[in-house]
């Protein structure tokens, strides 16, 4: 499918040939953005990037199949989790042996621990009672995980916009003058201002500025991946990129930690509750059938996941 001028641009164009027409001064563009061109790759997956001369076959093919691969398998592992979630919520199914793992070793939510009092109570597969369903305990935390999931789960499965972040063209950025020269080439992929980046010693955020207001994806930014980068993840990676992403715009959560830094086992229940990294290797381990995260001593993108 052909792709079609941004919206943004269109009005920028008409805008400047109406001027130009009755001969009135140009301003300078308020809004001005790098990419022009949006693209609908699969009924799930919408993509902006910059239209670059054909003979460039940029970006390519086989950069949208990944894409469009990535973000069909992101809508499966997240529909996953939350059927799992929902399961045990809705229909009071017991914890599996994996769920427990999972909730230990992604949100550090371990059976019988209060986390410092901030839970009443912490027993797996606890009885029903009328009198602890205002309580905030273990099935406290898990409503708020699946309510999470669902929320995910929904927006993955509707459909999501990428935006390349083409970080060896890109000219402009955040509305002015850029010089790709000076542009990590080691960036996968960010919403608004959170990043997450990978070079050959580690993965850190960089240029972290916390939204606080947002309650609304579309006031938390757009989700920008790498296509360049992300084209060579394996998809089941490339899908988790985009569900931690996807939890920045869906649910501002932040990069309290990653699942590859030692801090990442330290997070507090509230903390781990508002990880990007959380969710999404929980979602992946549930997928996976196996508790899966990536290691502060390898820093393969790929880390060991299953296929
Ligand atoms: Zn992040």
């Amino acid at each position: 499918m052909p792709g079609f001028i941004k919206p943004t641009t269109l009005v920028r164009k008409a805008e400047v040939a109406v001027r130009q027409a009755v001969g009135a001064p140009v301003p300078a563009d308020p809004r001005r953005g790098y990419t022009d061109t949006m693209e609908v790759i699969s009924p799930q997956l919408l993509i902006g990037y910059k239209k670059q001369p054909s003979a460039q076959h940029y970006p390519s093919d086989t950069m949208k199949s990944a894409a469009a691969e990535a973000t069909r398998l992101a809508a499966r592992i997240v529909r996953k989790a939350n059927d799992e979630f929902a399961g045990i919520m809705m229909l009071r199914r017991k914890e599996s042996a994996l769920m427990q793992d999972v909730l230990d070793k992604h949100f550090g939510l371990i059976a019988g621990d209060t986390a410092g009092g901030y839970l009443k109570d912490n027993i797996v597969d606890k009885k029903f009672s009328f009198r602890a369903v205002a309580e905030k305990d273990r099935r406290w935390v898990l409503e708020k995980i699946r309510q999470n999931m669902l929320s995910l789960s929904f927006h993955l499965n509707t459909g999501v916009y990428l935006i390349d972040i083409d970080a060896s063209r890109r000219d402009i950025k955040v509305g002015a003058d850029f010089n790709p020269a000076t542009a990590s080439q080691n960036e996968e992929a960010y919403v608004g201002h959170t990043k997450t980046k990978y070079d050959a010693t580690s993965w850190r955020a960089t240029n972290w500025k916390a939204v606080t207001n947002s309650i609304s994806g579309f006031r938390k930014g757009e989700m920008h991946v790498s296509f360049e980068m992300l084209e060579n993840y394996s998809p089941i990676s490339y899908a988790r990129v985009i569900i931690h992403e996807a939890t920045h715009k869906y649910l501002c959560t932040a990069d309290e930690a990653y699942a590859h830094e030692n801090t990442y086992g330290t997070l507090s229940l509230t903390q781990a509750l508002n990880n990007a990294d959380s969710y999404a290797w929980a979602a992946v381990s549930l997928y996976c059938g196996a508790v899966k995260m990536g290691s502060p001593n390898d820093v393969n993108p790929d880390w060991a996941q299953c296929s």
